[in-house]
């Protein structure tokens, strides 16, 4: 079997793998990118087809290198993405191999021993960059005995894959809200169930909430501990971007309902926190408007005045008198999309630094293992870490880390 030495091996092929890349690169440490499919695969078939980026393009992405079909204050579709990440690797000259997967990891003495679907690799350093979200969770509510079809979030595509009728989306965070407006449009009844989330303005005063989140200092908030609680946050760039409002979403004819409980003789239950639910997204909302009036006025920002931004539509009447329950049979329900977020896996990983949950210890992406790195993960270092800009500054600190040890 083939053995091959490498200083630094970096696995995963995303944004993450390319920005530690470069890192590495303008340190002139020598490392090897590997990707078990291709680059940027999660964009090509882990997302929806009419997907674009949550951020507009002056911001989701990296600082040296621009969208070149999407403009500043465009959202940049997923393909595009794909292609600003290839454009990028070449950009900053990574070695890449693609079609290399990673099985298992292991240490012997100071070299890590990587088993790869192409023989072994051993390597003084290893980074992680596989992902902040792996693993497409879907509770186990409904049996496959219902007879109907269920698919996470990563693997809707478009409205013609599903069967006819009705669709239960479940999750109202950015994949959901976004997966039920499309449906909607596409003539679907759609039902959401709505948990408690965060649901920030898309624009205020003129400026998106990309900015504010910037000047408020609420990007580099510090993860208080490396695997802090996954807020849901609703936000959309599609059709230019807007702000998620779940009564805009039920006068559009789309059904709320509260989070799911238990599945019973072809019916789902909801709780009835609907209404509260809602009311918290509100006050998230309202909040965040609160403080970029108070930095407007602090700061002396000339920036027009938005009072309608707080006017809200009367509650509709799915969230006044909820759905506890739901015969998915009678509601011509066939569908059922889980857009309940993702896991981690690094089952693939013999360390001992694993809490109960999967998630590795670490202190911005160095793990007590040495030479042993994470990258990408939600809350790495800090809000902006699973983010197109954010990683790569995680990125260079790790490289700096590296260089540090090597010396
Ligand atoms: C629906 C959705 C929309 C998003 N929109 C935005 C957005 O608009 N802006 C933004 O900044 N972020 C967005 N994100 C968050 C984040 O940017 C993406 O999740 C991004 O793909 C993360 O990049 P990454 O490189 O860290 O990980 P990934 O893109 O997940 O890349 C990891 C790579 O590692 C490979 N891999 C995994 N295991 C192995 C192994 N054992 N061996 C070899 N290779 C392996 C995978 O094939 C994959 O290509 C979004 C996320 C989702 C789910």
């Amino acid at each position: 079997m083939s053995v091959e030495n490498v200083e630094t091996l970096v696995i995963g092929g995303g944004q993450a793998g390319i920005a530690m890349s470069e890192h590495l690169g303008a340190l002139a440490l020598p490392h090897l990118v590997v990707e078990r499919n291709r680059i940027a695969e999660r964009w090509r078939s882990e997302r929806w087809d009419s997907l674009v980026a949550n951020g507009p393009a002056w911001h989701d992405r990296f600082p040296n290198k621009q969208f070149e079909r999407t403009g500043p204050d465009g959202f940049a579709p997923a393909r595009e993405i794909v292609d600003y990440l290839l454009g990028y690797a070449a950009q900053v000259k990574a070695p890449l191999r693609t079609g290399v997967e990673v099985k298992a990891l292991r240490k012997h003495g100071d070299l890590f021993i990587a088993e790869t679907s192409l023989g072994q690799i051993e390597a003084k350093n290893v980074i992680a960059a596989t992902g902040p979200f792996q693993r497409p969770l879907i509770p186990t509510v409904v049996p496959e005995a219902a007879g109907l079809m269920q698919l996470h979030s990563a693997h809707y595509r478009n409205p013609a894959q599903l069967p006819e009728g009705a669709v239960m989306v479940i999750g109202a965070g950015s994949s959901g809200v976004q997966i039920a407006d499309e449906l909607r449009k596409a003539g679907r009844q759609v039902y959401l169930s709505v948990g408690p989330h965060d649901r920030p303005p898309r624009r205020y005063r003129g400026k998106d909430f990309v900015w504010w989140l910037g000047v408020l200092g609420m990007w580099n908030a510090e993860a208080i501990e490396p695997a802090m609680a996954h807020v849901t946050i609703a936000v959309s760039g599609a059709d230019g971007g807007h702000t998620v409002d779940f009564r805009r979403l039920a006068a559009d004819g789309i059904t709320l309902v509260g989070r799911t409980g238990a599945y019973e003789n072809s019916a789902l239950h909801f709780a009835s926190d609907l209404a509260k639910n809602i009311t918290l997204g509100d006050a998230n909302y309202l909040n965040m408007l609160d403080a970029a009036d108070a930095y407007a006025a602090r700061e002396g920002l000339d920036l027009p005045e938005e009072p309608e931004a707080r006017r809200m539509e009367p509650d509709p009447d799915c969230v006044t008198n909820p759905l506890l329950k739901l015969d998915l049979r009678q509601a011509g329900v066939n569908t059922i999309i889980w857009a309940t977020g993702y896991a981690l896996d690094f089952g693939w990983m013999q360390f001992d630094i694993f809490d109960q949950q999967g998630n590795p210890r670490h202190h911005r992406g160095v793990s007590a293992v040495p030479g042993l790195y994470f990258l990408g993960l939600p809350w790495l270092s800090r809000r902006a870490s699973a983010f197109i800009w954010g990683v790569w500054h995680d990125a260079k600190y790790l490289a700096e880390h590296i260089a540090t040890r090597r010396s």
